[in-house]
């Protein structure tokens, strides 16, 4: 299927899985927190229209409006999308991955999303990809995304999920076997009789939690499931049959048979720390947060509601719940499920990201969060000193009953079984009064672009030096996250269109002192460990390193949304040929790079520690185009010079 998709869309470069290939895309999705650069990016261009089949941009993830930057962002993202040519998802229709897969998924096309959950889309048989803003700017001006040709594991699924046992147990036991790391450069493609099992909600929590190994996507049949949900969607007309051809070879196959999961929870402080929930300790719970795009389809919520049912959330639990759509809130508002949480005890939050975000809802100090949503890293519920583990509905529902880890059939007992007599409705509440169609062109052409205070204009890099002689600025650990360079809440993602405001917090929990040293030192090299920018692909976690004079990142390992990040926005991404050389530098070691420039052509770069006297090796792993991109200094120089060609 992902061949078939890649196939369809390609334009040049290589099938051969690890090389460069590049592809046209259809689709683009962006959101609020990270979409005023990729807006900024695209005005810089100069284009007067997105040339897209279908853009959208999603006013999701920040409703709070404690002070005038969120408004600033939400009206200058609208008055950009009417400008050119874009949808507006308005605020409080709901979550991106959720919406565009429900009302804009089309089987077999291609979507670029500024958000690493982007491969929620793959549920329909759509190959989604979650990449930096700068990648959608550059899709939305119809160039061709580059991509490394994946390789394609196959999830083959046999049996069914018993009741009490969700969707999230599939893709938990996946991270569990395969870790944050093993889906580098793959694409998970969803097969097997255990697949028709599956509603297409249930696909779109295994394909959007995929982006936690690190996948580029994951993907599942466009089979009748599919049908059967763009009809009740009203889209029965976008439906086109997608299906692995009878003799397909995978690159690896992973067999899991659905019947024998149970109730699982990813454990402090990853996702893949995965345990059954009867081994992890009964502790006090503090709060219990049932939300985000992952897991709040309607038999998400009405499931969890039914295990409230004749029951109260306990004295000690915060539990409040967050659904995913306007569409979903109303249906089960219309079918009673709103009442009976609201009857438990259950505080219903706004129609946002919010929580899942650490935009409000932050744990007590040491607090145990327990939640829905898909990540668990150090921080990113707003408190580093809470644990969050990650559970289904189901279980959640029942753990803020019991004020401790517990499942539905712990509450339930032989009642679980009424669980699985809740399906997706056979007709969705179809009401797209809160999507803004794109403006004709002359219309919009006459729009006129709002930038409040807040918006900033967009800081472009230097394109590198051939002579490069840098402290080391910070001598990061082992899975440093995009959360831990720019820390998600209200009050920091709403700074992310001030990059001069926000890069004054930039590794604020981590180090704290970073953002003054790096400044102080004018140009600097960041030296990270394994897994280097893991988790969102939020490309501040790029321009405020750059903004703050940051010129290579030098790791054990780099995730592959923040390499991308790193390269558009002209830092230097560098891997030690040998990982024992990270031993042998210190923070504020004085690095120097001869022949910079001819050396990043050849992707193999000879570091000299002026400090302690020793050389070292590091390597590229770059492709043409990205070796290209970084000598001009970022995408943004690229671009304008492909364009002008
Ligand atoms: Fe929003 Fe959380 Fe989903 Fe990201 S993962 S889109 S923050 S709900």
């Amino acid at each position: 299927m992902t061949r078939k998709i890649i196939e369809a869309h390609y334009v040049k470069g290589s099938l051969t899985p690890g090389e460069e290939v590049f592809l046209r895309v259809d689709q683009t999705l962006t959101h609020d927190i990270n979409a005023v650069m990729t807006y900024l990016a695209f005005e810089a261009i100069g284009l007067p229209r997105v040339r897209t089949e279908c853009s959208v941009s999603y006013l999701d993830h920040n409703l709070l409006y404690i002070d005038h930057k969120t408004p600033d962002d939400h009206i200058y993202l609208q008055s950009a999308a009417r400008k050119y040519g874009v949808w507006v998802s308005r605020p409080g229709n709901g979550i991106c991955h959720a919406v565009h897969a429900a009302r804009f998924g089309v089987p077999g096309k291609i979507c670029m999303g500024g958000d690493s959950h982007t491969p929620h889309g793959g549920a329909i048989g759509m190959l989604c990809i979650g990449v930096g803003g700068m990648d959608v700017a550059t899709a939305m001006t119809g160039v061709p995304m580059r991509l490394k040709m994946p390789k394609v594991v196959n999830v083959r699924l046999t049996g069914s999920l018993r009741p009490g046992v969700n969707a999230k147990e599939v893709i938990l036991e996946l991270l569990r076997r395969v870790s944050i790391k093993g889906g580098l450069g793959k694409v998970y493609e969803y097969t097997g009789p255990g697949v028709e099992t599956l509603e297409v909600p249930q696909r779109a929590t295994i394909a959007n939690m995929g982006a936690e190994m690190g996948a580029t996507s994951s993907i599942f049949p466009a089979d009748a499931q599919v049908k059967k949900f763009l009809t009740a969607q009203h889209r029965a007309d976008a439906y086109t049959e997608l299906l692995p051809d009878p003799d397909v070879v995978y690159d690896e196959v992973i067999e899991l048979d659905l019947s024998a999961l149970e109730p699982l929870a990813a454990c402090p402080h990853q996702p893949d720390n995965v345990k059954p929930l009867r081994l992890v300790e009964k502790q006090p719970v503090q709060q219990v947060f049932i939300g985000s795009c992952t897991n709040t389809s309607y038999a998400d919520v009405a499931r969890a509601a039914l295990v409230f049912r004749g029951h109260h959330v306990n004295e000690n639990v915060s539990c409040t719940c967050g659904i995913a759509s306007r569409q979903t809130y109303r249906e089960l508002m219309r079918d009673g499920y709103i009442d009976m949480l609201l009857a438990a005890g259950v505080r219903m939050l706004e129609i946002a990201c919010g929580p899942c975000c650490a935009i409000g809802q932050t744990p007590a100090t040491n607090g145990i969060a327990v939640r829905t949503s898909n990540r668990n890293f150090k921080g990113r519920a707003g408190n580093p000193n809470a644990k969050i583990y990650l559970v289904s509905p189901e279980s959640a529902a029942a753990t803020a009953i019991c004020g401790t880890f517990a499942s539905a059939e712990d509450v339930m007992g032989p009642d679980v079984a009424q669980l699985a007599a809740i399906h997706e409705p056979e007709q969705y509440l179809v009401d797209d009064s809160m999507l803004l169609p794109p403006l004709p062109s002359e219309e919009a052409a006459r729009v006129e672009l709002v930038r409040g205070p807040n918006i900033q204009p967009l800081p472009v890099p230097e394109a590198p030096a051939d002579h490069l002689e840098a402290p080391v600025s910070l001598k990061a650990g082992d899975n440093v996250s995009t959360d831990d360079i720019t820390p998600a809440s209200a009050e920091f993602s709403s700074m992310r269109s001030n990059i001069p405001l926000m890069s004054r917090y930039c590794y604020h929990r981590y180090d704290p002192g970073f953002a003054e040293r790096a400044k102080a030192m004018g140009r600097s090299i960041i030296a990270g460990g394994e897994n280097y920018g893991q988790g969102s692909s939020r490309e501040h976690a790029a321009i405020n390193p750059m903004y703050l004079g940051v010129k290579c990142v030098l790791a054990k390992s780099i995730a592959r949304i923040h390499k991308g990040n790193l390269v558009n926005h002209g830092i230097v991404p560098m891997l030690f040929a040998d990982p024992a050389d990270y031993d042998r530098i210190g923070q504020e070691d004085v690095l120097e790079i001869e022949h910079f420039r001819a050396q990043i052509a050849a992707r193999r770069v000879t570091v000299r520690d002026k400090t302690r006297g020793f050389a070292f090796e590091a390597v590229l792993d770059l492709t043409d185009s990205e070796v290209q991109v970084v000598l001009c200094g970022g995408q943004l120089r690229y671009l304008k010079q492909q364009l002008a060609k």
